[in-house]
Order: C-alpha cells, then structure tokens, then sequence
C-alpha cells in the first residue's frame, strides 16, 4: 500500500510559527531542514511521490493539513525542485488569512499541478454537530472551492482527526471520493485513508521507523493513551484534556 504522510506547517526554524493558528499546532511544525531530510531520504531509498493511492509499497503521498502560507513559500518549491505531487487541504474560511494562502497562491499551486482538497470550513470537530452545521462544514468549504479554483474537489482531510459512521457517511454524500484521517478505525474501509503524522520532534530515525512500519514504543505508547482518553472521554472531552494540557505549557 502506498504511504501517506500527514504534515502541517514547514518552518524555516522551530518556534517561527504565526500568532493566529490552533493551539498546540507548533507540535505539528517540521523544520524545512527535516522535511527535506525526511524526503531526500526516501528518494535515496527509491521511494516515489505520487498521488496516487495504489498497492504501491514504494508510494509516498505527501499530505499537507490546514493550508498555512509556509507550505506555499517554503514547499511548493522544493517539490517542484524534485518533481514531486502533494494534497494540500485548506481550512477554506481562513484562506487570505495573516499566515494562511491566498486564493491566488491556491491558483497557483493548482495551476502547476499540486492537489486541493478541502478541511473544513472552519476546523471544527466534526463529530457531534447538527446535520446542518455538519453539511455546512462538508459541502460549503467544496463549493467554495469548486467555483474559485474552476477545478472539482474531490478529497476532504477530516480536521483534528475525529470521526463517526455519520461523518463519514455525510462526506461521502457530500461528493468526496477520498476521505484522510489519522488513525484509521475498524470498520472504515472503502474511500477512508490513513496517514503518519509527522511531528517536529521526530529524529530521522523515529521518521524512518514510522515510515517502514516499525514504530517505535514511545509511539506506541502515545497512541495507546490517546486512544483511551478518547475511549473514556469521548472526542469533546478529549479536545478538552489535551487544550487544557497544551495551555500550561
Ligand atoms: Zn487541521
């Protein structure tokens, strides 16, 4: 199977990152040093970026969430630079926004080739809204784009990661071919791709280990626990906890 990498924000350094994002995005954040790092090690070791989501083992599919302006000045060139294709999905309400792409950036990286899809409107939790609210979310921020890039979307990041058999049902209603999350759940098969969140803090092993299959225990172990507070907590609540624990740092 292909592999698909989640990534958020490139930075030039640690820390760079703008005034007006999500709280604890800065765990997200990967130096464009390590980015170019973590790509040039795949490339040495015949990895292939496509967009394609096959049975490919030598598949990488870049993925980008939240559409910050970085991955405009600081990823689309290197990808040009190696010949490579990428998702970026947008948080369509913040498009123009200080730190955000522009609409003209989006037509842009379309125009040369690069995949848009959507991530909301707003980046709300998408489980637990109303069915309005929740269409709103999944068919507003498509159109949207539909109708300023001249293009069809096709393929939705679910933001923050939670979901339920209602959203991804209503996504699938909605007109979207691919749905991204982060862990994949049983019983979410056909159209729902899983990805490795890449984070900042990561060594060039831990990003080999991840990549490879073999993740390591620290990994694990924050997966496990993340998975039992959501368990326990339920996605909310989680939201919650994990707000309350980024806010002390
Ligand atoms: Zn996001």
């Amino acid at each position: 199977m292909s592999k698909i990498l989640m990534y958020h924000g490139i930075v030039p350094e640690m820390g760079s990152g703008f005034v007006d994002r999500e709280r604890g995005a800065d765990l997200y954040d990967v130096k464009i040093d390590a980015f170019k790092e973590h790509l040039n090690w795949l490339q040495h070791n015949s990895y292939r970026f496509t967009v394609n989501l096959n049975a490919d083992n030598k598949n990488i599919v870049l993925t980008f969430d939240d559409g910050e302006k970085n991955n405009f000045e600081l990823v689309v060139p290197f990808l040009k630079e190696i010949k490579a294709s990428a998702y970026f999905f947008v948080i369509v309400d913040r498009i123009g926004r200080d730190g955000y792409l522009s609409w003209e950036d989006l037509a842009v990286m379309r125009m040369v080739g690069f995949n848009i899809g959507s991530h909301g409107l707003t980046h709300k939790i998408l489980t637990g809204l109303s069915t309005e609210v929740l269409f709103e979310e999944l068919t507003k921020s498509k159109f949207m784009l539909e109708s300023k890039l001249r293009c069809s979307i096709d393929s939705i990041s679910i933001p923050r990661g939670f979901y339920d058999d209602k959203v991804i049902a209503a996504a699938k209603k909605a007109g979207y071919k691919q749905i991204f999350v982060s862990d994949k759940r049983v019983g979410f098969s056909e159209g729902c791709f899983e990805r490795i969140a890449v984070k900042g803090v990561w060594t060039i092993e831990d990003f080999v280990m991840a990549v490879t299959g073999k993740i390591g225990f620290k990994m694990k172990l924050f997966t496990m626990i993340k998975t039992l507070v959501r368990r326990v907590f339920g996605d909310r609540g989680y939201d919650k906890i994990r707000g309350m624990i980024l806010k002390k740092r």
